[in-house]
């Protein structure tokens, strides 16, 4: 399946709720939930089923996979992993999410939304332990040091990225240095690190059925 390429608001009217794919408009008043929160398409507002049983674990499904841009066969291999190890298998899939570098590359705030971090990671300009990694679905490690690469330090997208994340809390999971746009992980993320408007447990259920 290709990925999508459409109108990301519509990700999120679909499931009915903000998954904020698009940084700063996000949580400013022309977020279109704000004002149109209905199923996009001509009959978005006649639509008021109430979503239940195999089509709420779906809809949990979507939208974690939405927000953090995964394709389904990606996401599946996550889910074999988290359910293979020991522990709790929706935490450990969203550990799994969390731990990808374009994600961390937006924590770090290099980027105002997963989707740009995308392709800053894409574009070659992080690096962990000193080295270029462009793989946006890498997982990183307790102890790595991710920076954005010296070249790419003058860019306007990132230097503006994280003076924006400055202002905001940072994950306690991650120390970041946001002068020099570096720093590290200190440890795996858990599940209270994550404020995601996710059910992972729906999602558990819906694959071990
Ligand atoms: Fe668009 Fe962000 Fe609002 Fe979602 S949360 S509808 S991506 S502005």
């Amino acid at each position: 399946m290709a990925r999508y390429t459409g109108a990301v608001c519509r990700l999120c009217r679909r499931e009915g709720t903000k998954l904020f794919l698009k940084g700063t408009k996000c949580t400013s008043d022309r977020c279109p939930i704000e004002k149109r929160n209905f199923p996009p398409g001509q009959h978005g507002k006649d639509r008021k089923a109430k979503i239940v049983g195999y089509g709420l674990q779906l809809h949990e499904k979507q939208k974690a996979k939405r927000i953090y841009f995964t394709l389904e066969g990606q996401f599946r291999a996550y889910y074999e992993k988290a359910n293979r190890a020991q522990g709790v298998t929706g935490e450990l899939l969203i550990q799994q999410l969390e731990r990808r570098l374009d994600n961390v590359a937006y924590r770090f705030g290099f980027a105002i939304s997963r989707r740009q971090a995308r392709q800053v990671v894409r574009h070659g300009h992080v690096q962990v332990n000193g080295k270029k990694v462009n793989i946006p679905s890498y997982q990183v490690n307790v102890g790595d040091v991710i920076a954005i690469r010296e070249e790419a330090k003058k860019h306007v997208i990132i230097e503006q990225s994280a003076q924006y994340a400055a202002q905001n809390p940072v994950p306690a999971w991650i120390d970041v240095d946001f002068t020099n746009l570096s720093g590290r992980v200190l440890s795996l993320p858990g599940r209270k690190d994550v404020n995601l408007p996710v059910n992972e447990q729906l999602i558990v259920e819906l694959y071990s059925k």
